[in-house]
């Protein structure tokens, strides 16, 4: 049974949080291959999110580029078009002898079952579930409380992944960015270099970011 993770998310820009999600991802479940995939936008959204899917598939794909875990960074969901779905992707990465787990933090995990056909994404795939933040207690128990659903109501597998927290968002990134203010303890050094020489974010003037 090949032990393959997929990491999906609109990366935009892919930062180190994400990285080091992704790393641990691997690591301790023991994965054997890592597909993360960038997801389509619709037309209006390059606006929301500050670049084009080229840019965020090009500066994902840098991220990982010297990662020594297997990883690939897939240009699916982009190529696909239309509404992203993330059951059809699963199905696309899916294969006999194939175990997939789905990595997503706290934000998107409590909100599975809104997602498209949520019984599918269960049979499809384990979900591993990673903290963003250190969560309130509160928090902790609607985690908890949606496992344990998820595994009553779909049957899903779910694990917990334990490592530190990362307070890393893209939304940080960018709001950053638009400050003119430094990001290079956000993103790794190839993205940093990647939004300055193609001025993503509020166009940063050349040294503006450090
Ligand atoms: P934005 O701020 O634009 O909403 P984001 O930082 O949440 O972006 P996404 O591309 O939307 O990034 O996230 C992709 C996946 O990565 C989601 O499952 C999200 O929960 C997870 N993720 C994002 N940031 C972190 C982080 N710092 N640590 C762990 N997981 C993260």
């Amino acid at each position: 049974m090949v032990e393959r993770g997929i990491y999906g998310g609109t990366f935009s820009p892919v930062h180190n949080g994400h990285v080091r999600a992704a790393n641990a991802f691997y690591d301790l479940l023991s994965l054997e291959e890592l597909f993360v995939v960038p997801t389509f936008l619709p037309p209006h959204k390059p606006e929301a999110v500050g670049c084009s899917a080229e840019d965020r598939l090009a500066m994902t794909r840098l991220a990982f580029a010297d990662n020594p875990r297997r990883v690939t960074v897939s240009d699916y969901e982009i190529l696909s078009g239309g509404t992203s779905y993330t059951y059809k992707t699963l199905m696309h990465f899916s294969a006999p002898d194939v175990r997939l787990t789905f990595l997503c933090g706290t934000d998107m995990f409590l909100t599975l079952p809104q997602w498209k056909h949520p019984d599918k994404l269960f049979a499809l795939a384990r979900i591993a579930h990673v903290r963003r933040t250190v969560l309130s207690e509160e928090t902790e128990e609607a985690v908890l409380r949606c496992a344990e659903a998820y595994r009553r109501i779909y049957g899903g597998d779910i694990v917990h992944l334990q490592l530190p927290p990362c307070e890393i968002s893209a939304t940080m990134v960018r709001e950053r960015c638009a400050r003119r203010e430094p990001i290079g303890d956000l993103v790794p050094p190839i993205v940093h270099d990647y939004i300055a020489a193609h001025r993503l974010y509020g166009n940063p003037a050349a040294g503006g970011l450090s």
